[in-house]
């Protein structure tokens, strides 16, 4: 037993509780407790429950009616790179299209850093987002695309984080132009051998553009032979054959789902998560529809359809140069018409399902002890108070970071 610390006079407490029927591991559907307490015993949450019953602690803090959270799990980013493209933004909102080759402007500048300017780079963005309330994130190599620097990527994204995902497979690099199965190949071959040992994930951009439904099964076939878990950035820019590769293939996550079949709705909620099954999360990035200006994912559609949906960031800095999970919150509520609830949900617990953790994103006893504390009453706030910062404080793991 570590230290122990009581939270009380909590005023909305959101805990995502798995139901006590045993419906498996990890977060449960959306749910509070009112005028509530939480202990924390180490690093790791031992109770909750309301105010009045709240056990003795080592240590006491007075939330004075504020709302606790689970800390924001941010299950799609890309923090590896260099430079910035703030010129392509300013284009793009004067009426410039997005397209994917924009990559490749990061590809260089990401090459020609040091590592200390990569490590430097990563930190700043990793305090930015725990300031936000993020206590879990994952990201993604694929600024480098050659053996060196997509290894490089992969160990330095290692160093602050455990949610590695290896994306050789994000763009075909301007020296293999015309040769994309080539780079396929070495995606596949002296990559994947490079980066495997670094990571726990593997992603591939399908997409025009990017990479044909072919390649992206080779790429994500690869990776699983090697014990990497499949995720897949699939119709963002138009309808494309991503969905039914990730169900196919039993990826963990289909990130962006902006343009979708009802095949690929269907398809998506016959493998949503269920105590039996891991399953296929459909993981919505509305900051970069919000960098693009394009339509917003049909949120609806989905939810309605009975997919488990996960928000997430997707920052980078050429589609959506956001950190911010209250800002995906806010335009999930806005703009996809998510309830507050629906959106919190998907920021926390749905990030949880998107990365296959049982012991993030629900707030009850056993849970990892990430949490946040708002300005605020309640979760709507994150949604009716929009680019306000609210994080009051922030533990990881039981530890206070702000
Ligand atoms: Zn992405």
């Amino acid at each position: 037993m570590g230290r122990s610390l009581l939270i009380a006079r909590i005023g909305e407490l959101v805990t995502n509780a798995p139901a006590a029927d045993g419906a498996g591991p990890g977060p449960g559907p959306f749910a509070v407790i009112n005028d509530a307490a939480l202990v924390i015993d180490g690093d790791r949450v031992a109770w909750t429950g309301p105010s009045s019953r709240a056990p003795a602690a080592d240590e006491l803090v007075d939330a004075a009616g504020r709302a606790v959270l689970p800390g924001f799990v941010d299950s799609h980013a890309h923090l590896v790179f260099a430079g910035e493209r703030s010129a392509e933004f300013a284009a793009r909102m004067a009426g410039l299209p997005y397209a994917a080759g924009g990559i490749r402007s990061t590809v260089a500048a990401t090459r020609a850093a040091t590592d200390a300017e990569l490590r430097g780079g990563l930190r700043r963005l990793a305090r930015e987002m725990l300031g936000q309330g993020t206590t879990t994130f994952e990201c993604k190599s694929g600024y480098g695309l050659t053996v060196v620097d997509e290894s490089r990527s992969v160990v330095l994204a290692a160093e602050i984080t455990d949610e590695v995902t290896y994306l050789g497979a994000h763009v075909v690099p301007a020296e293999f132009d015309g040769d994309a199965g080539a780079y396929v190949d070495l995606v596949c071959g002296p990559m994947l051998e490079a980066c495997a040992p670094h990571a726990r994930w593997v992603d591939v951009f399908c997409e025009r553009g990017a990479f044909s439904a072919d390649e992206a099964r080779a790429v994500l076939t690869a990776g699983r032979a090697h014990g990497l878990i499949p995720r897949i950035h699939a119709g963002q820019l138009g309808p494309g054959p991503g969905v039914r590769l990730a169900v196919e293939l039993g990826a963990a996550s289909a990130d962006h789902c902006t343009f979708l079949t009802d095949a690929d709705v269907d398809a998506l909620a016959a493998v949503a998560p269920s105590p039996s099954s891991a399953g296929t999360v459909a993981t919505l990035l509305p900051g970069a529809e919000f960098g693009t200006r394009q339509p917003y994912p049909d949120a609806r559609r989905l939810l309605d359809a009975g997919v488990t949906v996960a928000l997430a960031s997707d920052c980078n800095p050429g589609s959506s140069y956001t950190s911010s999970m209250p800002f995906c919150i806010a335009l999930a509520v806005r703009d996809m018409h998510m309830t507050t609830s629906e959106a919190v949900w998907a920021a926390t617990a749905g990030g949880a399902r998107a990365l296959r953790r049982a012991d993030i994103g629900y707030l009850a006893a056993g849970a990892k002890a990430d949490l946040i504390m708002l300005d605020a009453p309640s979760h709507a706030y994150l949604a009716y108070r929009p680019g306000v910062p609210l994080i009051h404080a922030v533990y990881r793991s039981g530890v206070a970071q702000l």
